[in-house]
């Protein structure tokens, strides 16, 4: 191993446990979770803050015993931009190295083809970077819909959008805003947003299933997040709930999409207003106005006919929920997306369901919650890959400089 790169991996360690590892640790209690001697550390240290990415707090951490200042991710100096493509919007993040949100911008998209998507999230990132470019890291990092290739930045497919060929979207955005993106499945960055920023007992074992016009969900292993051979893990929407079901896009009939997704449950509610059998607030409303958000939130006010159609919504969905917590055996399940987000019904019906034997074991210590961070948070999970990848972008910009130490 080069000298180089055993030093780039000091700085990794180093910043891992400032990060994730230790909490708000000194110098001296880096140097012995590493075994690093102190001098390395605190030569890597000082240059980290001198590149605004760590902090060095004033008065004594007493942290494990050993005092020393304490040292935290600085989140003064450098800005993060992610977006991701949420409930027919672009919704733009600006954040700090901690992941609190500072800023959002949001974009309608009409028709959204491929081409009329890329075009309006060039329009929001020239937009955001004119607002903050000489903060922000150089890199965005971009939620989108469908199967990514996240090594190539290519959309695959979306059948819920009816794409089916594949689109370069990380080369066109790279040529057209000058900077380096970082790309994923937008369902996926809600599920690491979750993972990474509202999960206060730090679960590693966790599942995400956002629920939209597609589902899809991000299975977490030890914290780290299954990605698959062909980018595919966790494409449940395409799981065959009916052999003899409605025709899906994907070729095959009775697919949990045709079943349980947003336009599903408007589909049920419109079909219920032709035949009368809804009243209250979804009687009422226009119908270009009846959507998944607004079903959520009739079936939380108690309106029966709403949560007539959760609950026949939840039952496939339930179904296939309770095969991943056989194989996976999660801690914890976390339901998001437009209509995950507004129906605390939903997820109270999908816990009842898979706990109907409390005792069995994949079950037992299982908790399913409804997920914390709503619209942003597909944006957010989209920033978090450029932190998760600011050391990297950082280090050549300042690499010059190193010499001086
Ligand atoms: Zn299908």
């Amino acid at each position: 191993m080069r000298y180089e790169d055993m030093e780039y991996m000091n700085y990794e360690h180093i910043l891992r446990s400032i990060e994730c590892d230790l909490e708000n640790p000194s110098r001296a209690d880096i140097a012995k979770h590493l075994g690093l001697s102190r001098t390395t550390v605190s030569t890597i240290t000082n240059t980290l803050i001198s590149w605004g990415v760590v902090s060095e707090g004033k008065g004594l951490s007493v942290s494990r015993g050993r005092p020393g200042n304490p040292l935290a991710i600085n989140n003064r100096v450098w800005k993060v931009l992610g977006a991701s493509f949420y409930s027919s919007s672009w919704m733009f993040v600006l954040c700090d190295l901690r992941g609190k949100i500072l800023d959002t911008h949001k974009l309608e998209v009409g028709h959204p083809t491929p081409s009329a998507l890329v075009a309006s999230l060039i329009e929001g990132l020239q937009y955001m970077k004119g607002l903050y470019g000489d903060h922000l890291l150089p890199a965005v990092g971009i939620g989108v819909p469908g199967v990514v290739d996240t090594k190539n930045g290519d959309i695959l497919f979306a059948h819920d959008l009816s794409w089916k060929n594949p689109f370069p979207v990380r080369s066109i955005v790279e040529r057209e805003v000058g900077t380096k993106v970082f790309m994923k499945n937008r369902y996926c960055l809600a599920g690491i947003a979750e993972c990474r920023y509202a999960n206060p007992t730090k679960e590693r074992n966790m599942i995400y299933i956002g629920l939209g016009s597609g589902i899809s969900c991000a299975i977490f292993v030890d914290g780290k997040l299954v990605e698959g051979d062909g980018f595919s893990a966790g494409r449940i929407s395409h799981i065959q709930v009916d052999p003899d079901g409605k025709q899906c896009n994907c070729g095959k009939k009775g697919c949990l999409l045709t079943v349980a997704n947003e336009w599903a449950l408007v589909d049920m509610v419109l079909a219920g207003r032709t035949a009368g059998q809804v009243s209250g607030a979804l009687a009422s409303m226009s119908e270009g106005n009846i959507d998944g958000e607004s079903v959520g939130a009739a079936a939380d006010a108690g309106d029966t006919f709403a949560c007539h159609c959760i609950d026949t919504l939840a039952k496939p969905l339930g179904k296939v929920i309770a095969m991943l917590v056989d194989v996976l055996n999660p801690g914890k399940i976390v339901i998001g997306g437009p209509v995950g987000y507004s129906c605390e019904y939903l997820v109270r019906k999908i816990e009842r369901d898979l706990k109907r034997y409390p005792e069995y074991p994949p079950v037992a210590n299982l908790r399913v919650e409804r997920g914390r961070l709503r619209e942003p948070g597909s944006a957010l999970g989209a920033a978090s890959l450029v932190i998760e990848h600011k050391l990297e972008l950082l280090y050549p910009l300042f690499s010059s400089r190193l010499q001086d130490f």
